[in-house]
């Protein structure tokens, strides 16, 4: 994988409050499983505190995204995996969190139910595990930063200042899910998404190389019945009362 990392310091502008920041090198880890509100709450944290932003899902979509495109069976680990060191790929902190794999330009696809369901088997790899959070580490590296996933407190960022795992009942976080693809909490469809997320956990979690779980020094957050607001608030509440990890 050969990284162009556009998600630099240029990207939003730096405040005289970020260059204190990014002096600092602050990093935060958001782990949690599949619809527990990482990338509202991360990009939230992220703008209330003037870091950068990366969710890190949208990478293992895009080497999904990929394969599928390709032709690869994304279970084919030998294939995949060769896709993935082989491909280049930048990452944005825009808002519309688009990826550019070997010039294209990603973004509404990555989210598409053909992607969904390849994306967990492709993050099973260890080869394209590697190739990814190479360049996660990468990007970090440049700058404080806010990074979501599902091993960023265990793997990625293991030095990381603050470690937050986000935690939701499977029943919460599919009537949420719902909401957002169907525009209300429950009704037809809803035991289709409840099974599809019961489904990646149980690969996401169940997987040999960096299992979903919360790091031994994480702070794990109930967000059962709080709004991403109230989320980000008790963040920042964190974060700036020093709890570091
Ligand atoms: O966060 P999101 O649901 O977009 O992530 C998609 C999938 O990518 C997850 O279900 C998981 O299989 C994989 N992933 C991962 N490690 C990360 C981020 C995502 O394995 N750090």
């Amino acid at each position: 994988m050969t990284a162009s990392t556009r998600l630099g310091v240029g990207t939003r502008g730096l405040s005289s409050r970020a260059l204190i920041h990014v002096s600092t090198r602050r990093k935060i880890a958001i782990d949690g499983p599949v619809a527990s509100g990482k990338t509202s709450v991360g990009r939230g944290v992220s703008r209330r505190l003037d870091y950068r932003f990366l969710d890190t899902g949208l990478m293992y979509r895009a080497v999904a995204w990929l394969a599928l495109e390709r032709g690869v069976d994304p279970g084919d680990e030998e294939s995949t995996s060769r896709l993935a060191e082989g491909a280049s790929m930048s990452v944005s902190d825009s808002e519309d969190m688009g990826v550019i794999v070997d010039g294209v330009q990603l973004g509404a696809q990555l989210r598409e139910a053909p992607v969904d369901r390849a994306v967990s088997l492709v993050a099973r790899i260890s080869r394209v595990r590697s190739a990814l959070v190479r360049l996660q580490r990468d990007i970090a590296r440049e700058g404080a930063i806010v990074v979501v996933g599902r091993d960023i407190g265990t793997v990625v960022l293991p030095d990381a200042d603050v470690k937050l795992y986000l935690e939701a009942s499977a029943e919460e976080r599919a009537r949420r899910r719902h909401l957002e693809v169907h525009g209300s909490e429950a009704g037809p469809g809803y035991e289709s998404v409840l099974r599809d997320l019961e489904r990646r956990d149980a690969l996401d979690s169940g997987r040999v190389d960096s299992p979903l779980m919360p790091a031994s020094n994480a702070i794990v957050l109930q967000t059962y019945g709080l709004t991403v607001d109230g989320v980000v608030d008790e963040v920042v509440r964190i974060v700036e009362a020093g709890q570091w990890a």
